[in-house]
């Protein structure tokens, strides 16, 4: 039973908005680029044990709390006898082991040692079990999802997954027995409650209205190629088309993430929105979908 899915972080759709709107530095595009990554890996691992969700319980995407430190699970199955952890990893392109290490073959950078953060986790998971006094084994996996990823010198070590494993890793999951009991349903809820929903470590660029392109982005490839009429927004680049009602709500929430401190005014909107020509339909929409405060022209909505 899937038990806890996956969403995207606050920290991507906040780098996906700020992307479309300004310029990020290398670092920042290449954060941004990396969790985009990491999550397309996610969802495709998470598409594989989708599979398993009628035997053992399911929880994705996990942030636990304990003794002051904080760990990620990207997939944790709940099985009879086991606790299983998953760190999925989506690298691409040619890796190789040295010395217990991993490199990529091209820059010959060492890379941070996904065995090193498996090993964390298992252990944060064991202590954070223990003093809730649980006491199943664990036995947590490092599962490379991309096709188009290789390790030279790879070890024999069973925690490693790579992608021709994968299906027979799973398809002997399945055959594990599945007697589930009250207890791990206890130990499901257990993580659900001490699951906190932001990582600490979120870091955002520093941006300013004022640097913002503003606009209607498309919804479907973040292009401000709209072209704007009374009913529909239309993509030049891809084609999309949406609700020009739509379109603008869905604006309205991009401005409040973005500038939480802002008021939302039909004047700010306006601005924000650039291509729809007339304040009256905004206000209009404002009107209908938000709650507004305050008279006249001090009139904003929450
Ligand atoms: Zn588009």
């Amino acid at each position: 039973m899937l038990i806890k899915n996956r969403n995207e972080s606050m920290e991507l759709v906040m780098l996906k908005l700020l992307h479309a709107r300004m310029k990020l530095t290398g670092s920042e595009q290449q954060h941004h680029l990396n969790l985009k990554k990491g999550l397309e890996g996610e969802m495709k691992f998470d598409s594989l044990i989708s599979n398993l969700n009628s035997k053992f319980l399911i929880l994705n995407d996990l942030l636990i709390e304990s003794n002051k430190t904080t760990f990620q699970i990207d997939s944790l199955l709940i099985t009879q006898d086991a606790i299983i952890p998953f760190e999925v990893k989506n690298y691409e392109g040619n890796y190789y082991y040295q010395d217990k290490n991993f490199y990529i073959c091209s820059t010959g950078k060492e890379i941070t040692n996904p065995l090193h953060q498996l090993n964390r986790i298992e252990t944060l998971l064991r202590q954070f079990l223990q003093k809730h006094g649980f006491n199943f084994s664990i036995k947590g996996y490092l599962a490379f999802v991309n096709p188009e990823f290789f390790l030279y010198n790879a070890p024999q070590d069973e925690k490693m997954i790579f992608p021709p494993q994968l299906n027979y890793f799973i398809k002997n999951l399945n055959m594990k027995p599945s007697n589930l009991n009250s207890l791990h349903r206890k130990l499901a809820d257990l993580l659900i409650q001490a699951h906190i929903s932001e990582s600490p470590y979120t870091r955002l660029p520093t941006y300013h209205y004022d640097q913002m392109r503003k606009g209607i982005t498309c919804a479907a490839c973040q292009s401000f190629l709209l072209s704007v009429g009374e009913r529909i927004a239309l993509c030049d680049q891809c084609g999309h088309k949406e609700n020009i009602q739509e379109a603008i709500i869905r604006s309205v929430e991009e401005f409040k993430l973005l500038f939480p401190d802002k008021k939302v005014t039909t004047n700010e909107v306006y601005d924000w929105c650039q291509l729809v020509q007339s304040k009256k339909m905004i206000g209009r929409i404002l009107r209908q979908n938000y709650q507004a405060t305050g008279y006249g022209q001090w009139t904003y909505y929450k």
